[in-house]
């Protein structure tokens, strides 16, 4: 592991990484350091995902108020060093002041500024949010917080030009800001929030804590004790902010030693206060024990249950995956059917597969409607001309998966994906829908047969067709050949999440593939709700 102070060190390092490899996946943690098991989780995660993490440390004054504990912010290198040494962490960025603030106004000539002033924020290049989402919640109460905050990751940010960047939900109005932030901006990089870890007690971990005493720590624990109470009122059928804000409020007046400032009740998004829950909630709460300022949260929502289904070409995924949908009477998405119709789009519109930017403009300009009722028969429209048929031809399965390859088509079609499933009910097939598109679905299925079986069943469904002009070792290369495609492409590669269950189906009848799905579902998610 390394450890750089100086910016110049920092880019050194990382443009020499980016040029030994390409397309170099670089995960950012940005901290404040005084890590715990919150911080672990999300370096944990970025582990996974990135070929490089780098774990910034820099107790940030600018989201400090004058009243605030900014001198006494809890700080210990040493042990935050160990902690990311043993994680695996590749490089911690621990700047200073000087270096975070000073050098800019030095270089520009301001030498005689002292550096004091330089971090002032009447010195400085200002980012600021919407109003409408820093003057709620938090915000209230610590104006400047969150234009501090967003100065400081737009700085780590540019710095750094992470993959992906990973923040605790625990601050979920930072996360809301900076998402918001990335997008107005069109910042090239994924934000991704991570849960909150929470000791035995339900406190959600924060490095204040350390603040707090035994005693007090108890006592905290209210108040997931009271967004647990609020979320149940939600689950019983009260979906107004009135009835959930009463019992939360009402749960946290149980224990003196806690003085609420707020509950509140916001869409996630965009934070605007809510009266009724109708898909989304952010449930937050922020209260003072002692003088140590606490916040915690929950969402909360009001969606149905979504069923993951992936697998390699061939699974009997299609099949089954509709049949699913009929009989627990969910919406059927075929995400292969998308990847299907952008191709089916280029070949007719003779754009070169391998024009990656040409297809980039073709994609985003495209215009996809799609049936979800498995029962009126699936029907797939890409620019007002129904495909349904015509995205099922060899020539479109022999090119696909070098479509599917290209993140511009990814991200278009992932996010048309996510909108589908926004209130749920859904059954979706694909090859990344457990691992991307619906990491939170409640059951997720990993099918898979041997690449005999898979081609075996395919002839067959050729002959069925009347479209079987094709030989069975020829159709064994092509499938053989995909799967190698869609599982070593870098987006969002075919892979089995590590919380679904598979389902080999090589010996197994398509209904008796199904009857176990629909098994699962009914012990996971009927008896949960
Ligand atoms: O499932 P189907 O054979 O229709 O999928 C066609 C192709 O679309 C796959 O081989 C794969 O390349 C791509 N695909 C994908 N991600 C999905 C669904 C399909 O990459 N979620």
């Amino acid at each position: 592991m390394r450890l750089f102070t100086t910016i110049a060190a920092l880019r050194c390092y990382l443009n020499s990484e980016k040029s030994a490899a390409s397309n170099l996946q670089i995960g950012l943690v940005p901290t404040m350091g005084a890590l715990h098991s919150g911080h672990l989780s999300l370096i944990q995660r970025a582990r996974q995902e990135n070929a490089i993490v780098v774990v910034s440390i820099f107790v940030n004054p600018l989201q400090f108020g004058p009243k605030e504990d900014f001198q006494d912010y809890p700080r210990n290198l040493e042990q935050d060093r160990l902690l990311c040494e043993q994680a695996g962490v590749d490089v911690i960025f621990v700047p200073s002041e000087l270096e975070m603030f000073g050098k800019s106004g030095i270089d520009a000539g301001n030498s005689e500024i002292p550096v004091l002033k330089l971090i002032d924020p009447s010195f400085l290049t200002q980012v600021v949010p919407p109003v409408a989402m820093t003057s709620v919640l938090c915000g209230k109460s610590r104006p400047g917080h969150f234009q501090g905050v967003a100065a400081i990751v737009t700085k780590l940010l540019s710095l750094v030009q992470p993959t992906r960047a990973y923040f605790g939900q625990k601050d979920a109005q930072q996360v809301a800001i900076i998402r918001q932030l990335v997008a107005d901006f069109n910042l090239p990089v994924q934000i991704v929030a991570c849960p909150i870890a929470r000791e035995a007690s339900g406190l959600a971990m924060s490095s204040r804590n350390q603040y707090l005493t035994q005693e007090q720590k108890q006592q905290a624990s209210v108040l997931y004790r009271a967004l647990q109470q609020g979320l149940k009122t939600f689950s019983s059928g009260d979906r107004t902010a009135k009835e959930i804000l009463a019992v939360v409020k009402s749960e946290v007046a149980q224990e003196s030693a806690i003085q609420l400032e707020y509950a509140e009740l916001v869409d996630p998004n965009s934070l605007i206060p809510l009266e009724v829950v109708k898909t989304a909630g952010l449930l937050a709460v922020a209260a003072k024990i002692g003088s140590t300022r606490l916040i915690d949260n929950m969402m909360i929502r009001n969606r149905l249950p979504i069923v993951a289904i992936d697998g390699p070409a061939g699974s009997g995924k299609s099949t089954v995956t509709r049949k699913v949908a009929q009989v627990l009477g969910l919406s059927y998405l075929d995400t292969g059917a998308m990847y299907r119709a952008v191709t089916w789009l280029a070949m007719t519109t003779n754009t070169p597969i391998s024009d990656e930017f040409a297809i980039a403009e073709l994609v985003n300009s495209s215009y996809l409607e799609y049936n979800l009722d498995p029962a009126s028969g699936l029907t797939l429209k890409i620019n007002g001309e129904d495909v349904t048929e015509a995205i099922r031809s060899l020539e479109v399965t022999a090119r696909v998966s070098e479509i599917a390859a290209v993140p511009a088509v990814r991200e278009f079609l992932v996010e048309q994906q996510r909108r589908c499933g926004k209130i749920g009910g859904i059954v979706a097939e694909g090859r990344d829908i457990g691992t991307n598109v619906f990491p939170d679905a409640e059951l997720k299925i990993f099918l898979t047969a041997s690449v005999k079986e898979r081609s075996r069943r395919r002839l067959l469904e050729l002959k069925d067709a009347d479209r079987a002009n094709i030989s069975l070792e020829q159709l064994e290369r092509d499938i053989a050949l995909r799967d190698e495609k869609d599982s070593t492409r870098e987006v969002s590669p075919l892979r089995k999440a590590a919380d679904a269950v598979e389902i080999e189906t090589d010996g197994l009848t398509i209904a008796e593939v199904i009857d176990r799905i629909v098994g699962l579902y009914k012990q996971r998610i009927v008896n949960s709700y």
